[in-house]
């Protein structure tokens, strides 16, 4: 089994700053590897323990990123491929999208699985993901908290919903977006770590992957973000103490009345 894992660097702070052009500001902040896609890794590190998969780690980004793709082969990946060039600067969701399906396309055409976290931390829109599914024209699952098992080409998973849980089956190859789970993400063992550092991270650009420069970058993102702003929290409220409901119930009709919700 062939698996494509997209993994995204993401900042390591809840304290966005936002540049004029309304995108993030990356410089100077520390980054982590997405939370998500870790347990998207243990999901793939599990198929690769049960049935012997290889898994090649994609990710689009700058070129400090390889560092990331490392860490990744240190506890069990066993390729990275970082898809970099100044000419991505600037994608959207879709153009993001666009430029790691034909990547994928490109280094592992064989691929029986693709698996990307539920969300990024930074952007969180959750598209990237279904984007790639459909531009290679394959089933996704979203949600997906397990996989299961995998059987002649039929893959199990748990899906988590707003309304319960389901187990449904899809067959390969398919693209699965993973939520968090119970495991325990895994540490780099002494040998993982010397093979992560020996390990050579394949980099392609906008014209390895024969992408036309309209179609990657600004000029291949077809949104852009007008506006960006922190909303504003509410704390507290005002807290009323009563012992009896009926008490209760007249000092919240009281205080409904005054702020003018309710006439007479
Ligand atoms: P989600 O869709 O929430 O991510 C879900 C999953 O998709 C991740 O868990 C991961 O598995 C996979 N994934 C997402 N991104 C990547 C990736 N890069 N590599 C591998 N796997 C990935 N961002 C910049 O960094 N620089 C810019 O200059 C920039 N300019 C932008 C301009 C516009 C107009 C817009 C709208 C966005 C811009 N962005 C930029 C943000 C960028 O488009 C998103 O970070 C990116 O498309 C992923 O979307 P997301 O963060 O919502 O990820």
């Amino acid at each position: 089994m062939k698996i494509a894992l997209c993994v995204k660097q993401v900042p390591d702070t809840s304290d966005i700053k936002w540049t004029e052009n309304n995108t993030m500001q990356r410089d100077g902040v520390e980054s982590i590897i997405n939370p998500y896609d870790v347990y998207a890794l243990e999901q793939a590190l599990k198929l690769k323990k049960e049935l012997n998969a290889e898994i090649t780690v994609f990710t689009m980004g700058p070129l400090q990123a390889a560092d990331m793709l490392r860490d990744t082969i240190a506890v069990g990946a066993d390729k990275g491929i970082l898809i970099s060039d100044k000419k991505f600067a600037g994608a959207d969701t879709y153009a993001t999208g666009k430029t790691i399906s034909a990547a994928i396309k490109k280094e592992l055409p064989d691929f029986d699985l693709i698996l990307c976290g539920q969300f990024a931390i930074d952007g969180d829109t959750a598209q990237t993901g279904p984007c790639i599914a459909s531009l290679l024209d394959i089933p996704q699952l979203t949600y997906v908290r397990e996989i299961n098992d995998c059987n002649d080409n039929i893959l199990t998973a748990t899906r988590v919903l707003d309304d319960g849980i389901e187990t449904v089956k899809v067959q390969l190859p398919a693209l699965l977006c993973i939520l968090k789970s119970d495991f325990e993400p895994q540490r780099a063992l002494i040998n993982g770590i010397i093979k992560a550092q020996n390990a050579e991270i394949k980099t392609v650009s906008l014209d390895n992957l024969g992408l036309n420069p309209e179609d990657a970058g600004i000029k291949g993102s077809p949104t852009y973000v007008s506006k960006a702003f922190r909303p504003e929290v509410k704390h507290g409220g005002e807290k009323f103490f009563c012992l009896e409901n009926r008490e209760g119930a007249e000092i919240l009709y009281g205080k409904i009345k005054e702020i003018g919700v309710l006439n007479g």
